[in-house]
C-alpha cells in the first residue's frame, strides 16, 4: 500500500488533505493525524472491521483498548451508559484537552474498540487539525498513539512514516506537536476517580475540579508487584533498542557517574549514548550526546524526550545513560514514561 503524506496548511487547515483522510476513515479505513499530545492512528470507533486494522497496522496486542476521540460534549453522551456528574465538571475545566476519561459505555462501541471492556476512555482533542478530521469523517474515531507497539509515540509526522509506511492509506502532517506526551486517563467508574496514566494534566489540577482524586498504585510498583489497571501500562512501552539507565542525584554527582561509567564502557570497547539537559551536556564525553532541552522548561523536556528517544535507535550505541527528570508539574508525567523505557532501572548517586 502507498502511503501518501498529506501537509496540514497551519492558516487553511488543508482543507482538501482532511477532506481526503475524513473519507479513509468513513469508509472503514485508518488515518495518522496530528493531536497537541502525539501523532494518532484513527479508525472509525463504532466499526469493529476498522479498529481491528488499528491493532493490525501497530502490532498492538488486542487486549488494550483505544481513546475514542470526539468534538463534542454530545459525542460523550452518544457513546456512555451513563454520563458521571464529574465528566461535565472535567469537561468544562479541560475540555479541548489532554485528559482522557474512562466511563461506562453503551452498545454504541464494539467489543473491538475497547478490548473487550464494558468500560470506554474518551477524549476531545485539542488540535484544529483533529477536531476537524472528527467532524468532517460524522465518526467517532478511536486512536491510539501512530507508532509500532513498543516504540516511542511519534511527535512528528515523520515518525509515523518511520514506522507506519506502506501499512497506512494516510499520514496528515501538521509539524511537531506542543505536549509530547500522551493525554493523562482518569477513570470515572471507581467510587474516587482513579489516574491510571500521568500526563500533563496533574492530579493536583483534578482535584481542584473534583476534589478527590487518587493515582493507580500499580503506576508505580516494580514490574508484576501490582498490575496498572490500564491494560497498555503494563507493557514495555518507549523502548529504545540500546539498554537505558536512568541516574539520579545532584547535578554534579550525575555527571561524575555517568563519566565514570562512559569511561568503564570504553574500556570494554562499547558504544555510550546519554541524555542530558542544555545546562549539562556539554560536559560529558558520550559517543551520542543528546539534550533534552533547559532543565527549567519543561514543556520543552516532555515535547523533545520520544523524538530524543528514538534519535538513539537511529544510531548505534551499546548503552544508553539519562538524567532524571523530576520537574515541578510534569515531572509525574515525564519519568513515568522515562522509567518504563528503562525497565526501571535507575542508579542512584549522592
Ligand atoms: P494510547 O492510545 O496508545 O495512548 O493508549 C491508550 C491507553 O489507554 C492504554 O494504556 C490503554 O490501556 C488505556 N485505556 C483505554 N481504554 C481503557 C479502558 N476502558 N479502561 C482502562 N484503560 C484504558
Ligand atoms: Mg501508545
Amino acid at each position: 500500500m502507498e502511503t501518501k503524506i498529506l501537509k496540514l496548511d497551519s492558516q487553511a487547515l488543508g482543507c482538501a488533505a482532511i477532506g481526503e483522510a475524513a473519507e479513509v476513515i468513513r469508509s472503514g479505513g485508518l488515518a495518522a493525524f496530528p493531536t497537541e499530545t502525539v501523532y494518532g492512528l484513527g479508525a472509525d470507533a463504532c466499526n469493529p472491521n476498522a479498529s481491528k486494522k488499528i491493532y493490525e497496522a501497530k502490532g498492538r496486542p488486542s487486549d488494550n483498548p483505544l481513546i475514542v476521540h470526539i468534538s463534542s460534549f454530545e459525542d460523550l453522551i452518544r457513546i456512555a451508559k451513563a454520563v458521571p456528574h464529574t465528566a461535565r465538571l472535567l469537561a468544562d475545566a479541560f475540555w479541548p484537552g489532554p485528559l482522557t476519561m474512562i466511563v461506562k459505555k453503551n452498545r454504541a462501541v464494539p467489543d473491538e474498540t475497547t478490548g473487550g471492556l464494558d468500560t470506554v476512555a474518551v477524549r476531545m482533542p485539542n488540535h484544529p487539525a483533529a477536531l476537524a478530521l472528527i467532524r468532517e469523517s460524522g465518526c467517532l474515531i478511536a486512536a491510539p498513539s501512530a507508532n509500532t507497539s513498543g516504540r516511542p509515540s511519534p511527535t512528528l509526522a515523520e515518525h509515523v512514516a518511520e514506522d507506519l509506511n506502506g501499512k497506512i492509506p494516510v499520514i496528515l502532517d501538521g509539524g511537531e506537536v506542543g505536549i509530547g506526551i500522551e493525554s493523562t486517563i482518569v477513570d470515572l467508574t471507581e467510587e474516587i476517580p482513579l489516574i491510571l496514566r500521568p500526563g500533563y494534566i496533574t492530579q493536583a489540577m483534578i482535584k481542584e475540579v473534583i476534589g478527590d482524586v487518587r493515582v493507580d498504585p500499580g503506576l508505580t510498583a516494580e514490574d508484576s508487584e501490582i498490575p496498572p489497571k490500564a491494560p497498555g501500562m503494563k507493557y514495555r512501552h518507549y523502548a529504545p533498542q540500546a539498554g537505558l539507565m536512568i541516574v539520579d542525584g545532584s547535578k554534579d554527582a550525575v555527571i561524575q557517574k555517568i563519566n565514570a561509567l562512559t569511561d568503564q564502557m570504553h574500556a570494554a570497547k562499547k558504544k555510550v549514548g546519554i541524555i542530558g539537559t542544555d545546562e549539562t551536556a556539554f560536559a560529558y564525553h558520550g559517543d551520542v550526546v543528546l539534550s533534552v532541552g533547559a532543565r527549567e522548561e519543561e514543556d520543552a523536556i516532555a515535547r523533545h524526550l520520544y523524538r530524543i528517544l528514538r534519535e538513539f535507535d537511529s544510531v548505534s550505541v551499546d548503552i544508553i545513560y539519562s538524567e532524571s527528570f523530576q520537574t515541578p508539574k510534569m515531572g509525574q508525567a515525564i519519568m513515568n514514561r522515562l522509567l518504563k523505557a528503562a525497565g526501571h532501572q535507575v542508579l542512584m548517586v549522592q
